[in-house]
């Protein structure tokens, strides 16, 4: 996901076509606060459970993985703390240029899908297209006219676009890897399932998350809003 936005920066910066700058320009600036953002949040958790699985030893200097979740948790505060970065997504990215961002996006995905015809775990990438699709609309209805609808919806949204993006690029990778282990593998039968593998545990266990940032983004701000000063 990150390189695909470094090579839409190339894009955006040199490419001889007018219209093709201007698109791959859309996209870096819809996806910058989502690679920015979901990665270093994905980026702590993993450290996270790197310390957690060494137990009392892993939380002791003794073993440097202590010092690994302390720098990986600055990520999530420095060049842009990942709440801001939600809320550029949220409040300011899909407001400019009227609006066409996400509809570049999702044009750029659905044709990123339709390069090599069937592929296995198509149909859940069309899936999360289309809930991300359902939830546009519903920030367009409820949240645009009201700052704190916007507010709680920004951050399960960041989140929303990383995994639908990734979604894509998974059945695009498990793709690759099935033409090229199939035409001309330059690598083990090992690395190609690898990458099988890997599809698969995303498309089990992320995937379904996507489901999950959707309603609690519709479920809208009552539950967190609603509190008086005196009740906390
Ligand atoms: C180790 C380190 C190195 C750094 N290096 C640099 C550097 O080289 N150059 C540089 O310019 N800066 C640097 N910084 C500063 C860094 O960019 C800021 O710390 C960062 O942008 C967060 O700002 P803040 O600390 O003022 O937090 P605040 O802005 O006070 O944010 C506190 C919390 O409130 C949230 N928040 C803030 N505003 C809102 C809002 N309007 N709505 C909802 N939530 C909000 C934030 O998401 C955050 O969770 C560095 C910081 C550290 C700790």
């Amino acid at each position: 996901m990150a390189y695909w936005v470094g090579k839409q920066l190339d894009i955006s910066l040199k490419d001889p076509d007018p219209k093709k700058r201007d698109l791959a320009d859309d996209l870096v600036q819809l996806m910058t606060p989502i690679v920015k953002a979901y990665l270093t949040d994905e980026g702590y958790q993993s450290i996270d459970q790197g310390l957690q699985l060494m137990g009392g030893a892993g939380f002791t200097r003794e073993w440097g993985i202590e010092q690994l979740v302390r720098d990986s948790r600055i990520s999530r505060i420095y060049e842009g703390t990942n709440g801001i970065q939600s809320l550029d997504l949220a409040g300011r990215k899909l407001l400019i240029k009227g609006g066409r961002l996400p509809q570049t996006y999702l044009q750029a995905m659905n044709e990123m899908l339709g390069e090599g015809g069937e592929a296995k775990y198509i149909d859940k990438a069309r899936e999360a297209l289309k809930t991300l699709e359902g939830v546009l609309s519903w920030i367009g209805n409820n949240a645009l006219q009201d700052p704190e609808e916007a507010t709680q919806a920004a951050t399960p949204l960041l989140k929303l676009f990383a995994l639908t993006t990734l979604s894509v690029f998974w059945v695009k990778l498990d793709r690759v890897a099935k033409e090229a282990e199939t035409n001309s593998p330059q690598y083990s039968a090992s690395f190609y399932q690898a990458k099988h593998k890997a599809a698969e545990h995303f498309f089990r266990y992320f995937h379904p998350q996507i489901q999950m940032h959707a309603e609690d983004i519709q479920a809208g701000k009552a539950s967190i809003m609603s509190w008086d000063i005196s009740e906390f």
